[in-house]
């Protein structure tokens, strides 16, 4: 299976794999087959059937279009401690991801067309084939008080304009960037968050906090703020109607409700959730380790991790520490909800790797964020061993999704199997688990709370527009 002598970075020069479960939700199709890669190019795909495809099912080794965040801090420059393009673009061939967008929160912030510049080389540099597309940010040095040059990091090239990190805290500033970016052709990628809710607070407003002890983060201050952001998209788009809005790791069902009648009411409006909150919940704090879908009883209502006995770590890990914070199984369940009926656009990591320094610290000081491109389709994965998810909607919300998503912004790549094409793929094997360690980890960032966990989905390969970007050690 493995390709012959291709070396990292190097194209792809032979590939056969015989009897996989190939996915490709371009033609919503799923099945046996079997693919060869000849010189970087998908030379043949062949869907099998009949006594051919006996002995075949989605349990082994899976063949899927290259994975798309559309959301991922690298760090550079300014916290290479933290993580490096380098490392980054490593971690994400070993998560099974070929195209990620790259947050504009570095320092200094990649405001102007020079850093951007920068981060490119830098991608450049790390010889990886996995294609990197860069956001501008939306105000100048993310302060929120003037626009960023966004005409200039238009022109060279930036995807889109996002203050990442934080909201677009003042909504005239969001209307301007709405406006002006959309007569770029750009969207503004907002992170929904209002402010005066959130100033100290620590944890989702629930029973956990109030019996951690930690302040309060109500749902309604990211509602309000996806509510603030659709009126203002709505008064933008009479005068511009190509301006374009896209709200990132939404985590509650009050956010969800909204983008959900938002769209119904033919707003251009996408969002993304991450696979943590649609998979951890505000329990772990406490010590509980379970799925979200498992601190759900029967009907659907949510069980006390003290209430049965559910409790099997420490409580206060600051690796759990992430914003949004994590949130209710209720909220969670709305999320795998919304990324069903096709509300939720994409799956997005919203990796955030820190240094141990800026992580094993008190829980309330901790950074926010979780290091997760690597874990990301494990996750993801676990909700479909569990038949919450179905595996083609979960490999369409990790590819052709945020595909989608990239199109509407201009992005010229494509993510599916089809012959004549640069391979991009990647394969995985659902028969056998692997433990997620931090040595194991490409990224620098160890800052999750999966460490020494089981997750489904091995990556034994990616390749990315026909090179190889990442292959299973042995
Ligand atoms: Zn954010």
């Amino acid at each position: 299976m493995a390709p012959e002598g291709a070396r990292l970075g190097g194209v792809v020069a032979d590939l056969e794999v015989s009897r996989a479960w190939l996915v490709d939700p371009a033609i919503g199709r799923e099945g046996p087959g079997d693919i060869v890669v000849e010189d970087g190019v998908l030379r043949s795909v062949v869907w099998l059937d009949g006594a051919e495809a006996e002995g075949i099912d989605d349990r082994g080794v899976v063949v899927a279009p290259g994975l798309v965040d559309l959301h991922a801090h690298f760090r550079e420059p300014g916290f290479e401690d933290a993580e490096t393009v380098a490392t980054g673009m490593a971690a994400a061939a070993h998560g099974g991801f070929t195209t990620v967008c790259a947050m504009a929160n570095t320092s200094p912030a990649i405001d102007e067309a020079s850093v951007l510049v920068r981060v490119r080389e830098a991608a450049e540099r790390s010889g990886s084939p996995v294609e990197l597309l860069v956001y501008g940010a939306v105000s100048a040095g993310r302060k929120g008080e003037t626009l960023a040059a966004l005409g200039e990091l238009s022109d060279g090239g930036a995807i889109g304009f996002s203050d990442d990190g934080a909201p677009v805290r003042s909504a005239a500033i969001l209307r301007h960037a709405l406006a002006y970016a959309g007569m770029l052709g750009r969207v503004i990628v907002d992170h929904p968050e209002e402010p005066i809710l959130t100033d100290g607070a620590e944890a989702n407003e629930g029973l956990v906090a109030t019996i951690l002890g930690l302040k309060g983060w109500p749902t309604a201050a990211e509602a309000s703020a996806v509510g603030r952001d659709l009126a203002i998209l709505t008064e933008v788009l009479a005068d511009v109607p190509a301006a374009r809005l896209h709200l990132t790791h939404l985590s509650t069902a009050a956010s969800l409700e909204l983008v959900r009648r938002a769209k119904a009411a033919g707003l251009p409006v996408t969002c993304d959730i991450t696979p943590h909150h649609l998979a951890l919940t505000d329990e772990w704090l406490a010590g509980a380790r379970r799925w979200a879908w498992e601190a759900l009883d029967e009907d659907g209502r949510a069980r006390s991790p003290w209430a049965d006995g559910a409790l099997v770590a420490g409580p206060f890990d600051p690796t759990l520490r992430v914003n949004p914070p994590l949130r209710s199984a209720l909220d969670a369940a709305a999320l795998l909800a919304a990324l069903v009926d096709g509300t939720a656009d994409a799956i997005a990591t919203d990796h955030a790797p820190h240094t141990r320094v800026d992580k094993e610290v008190e829980f309330g000081l901790a950074a926010n964020g979780i290091s997760g491109i690597e874990t990301a389709l494990g996750i993801v994965l676990a909700a479909v061993d569990a038949g919450r998810l179905p595996l083609s909607r979960a490999i369409e919300a990790l590819t052709t999704g945020p595909g989608g998503v990239l199109h509407g912004w201009g992005w010229g790549g494509s993510r599916r199997l089809v012959e004549g094409e640069a391979a991009d793929l990647v394969l995985f094997d659902r028969s056998t688990p692997w433990r997620v360690e931090a040595a194991g980890l490409a990224s620098r960032g160890k800052n999750t709370p999966l460490l020494g966990r089981d997750l489904p989905g091995r990556v034994l390969l990616t390749v990315a527009g026909g090179r190889l970007a990442y292959e299973e050690p042995g």
